[in-house]
């Protein structure tokens, strides 16, 4: 079992606090991506999906997970389960320091996800306070923002996904 932190950047005009529409614990926001096979080391074609409000049951087992895929090259089982709470929204202060924002953290058994998918069901807010949805599929944004009189966009997108350790300090879990 290996923990996956995905994190994520952009590049935001006049915008910030970009995130998932109901945050970062969205439980109907899909989270795309590609599997590597960490048995075989086989790529996946098709990208999987993967929401929080979306359980399956582990064949022979009590538990549940987000998602449950066999490897088509060798057959091996593998679980991905989310781990919601530790994501944060994207500020124009982290973005202007090319900081990534910690997005979802993934508790993975067999495969590796790689290749994180930006897609629609977003939020922002302009510096002058309105509300934006994004749809970050075609992998930028630009809009007018009427109340504050300025351009906003979002573009150069990049998402990571790193091997995390799970730690725990002063009775709080992080994972770095
Ligand atoms: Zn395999």
């Amino acid at each position: 079992m290996v923990f996956y932190l995905l994190s994520f950047t952009a590049e935001l005009e006049n915008l910030t606090n970009l995130q998932p529409r109901d945050g970062c614990d969205d439980p109907n926001y899909v989270y795309g991506f590609k599997l590597k096979c960490e048995n075989c080391g086989e790529v996946t074609q098709k990208e999987t999906y993967v929401t929080l409000s979306e359980t399956v049951s582990i064949p022979n087992s009590k538990g549940t997970a987000n998602l449950v895929q066999k490897c088509k090259l060798c057959g091996r089982d593998g679980t991905i389960q989310m781990v919601p709470k530790y994501g944060e929204p994207l500020t124009l202060d982290a973005s202007q320091k090319e900081a990534l924002a910690k997005l979802m953290v993934f508790e993975c058994r067999g495969f590796e996800p790689i290749d994180f998918i930006f897609g629609d069901g977003w939020v922002a807010e302009s510096t002058s306070g309105t509300k934006f949805d994004v749809d970050l599929s075609g992998g930028e944004f630009a809009e007018y923002d009427e109340q504050g009189e300025c351009p906003v966009g979002i573009s150069n997108l990049q998402a990571k996904f790193k091997v995390a350790k799970k730690q725990e300090r002063y009775g709080r879990t992080t994972y770095v």
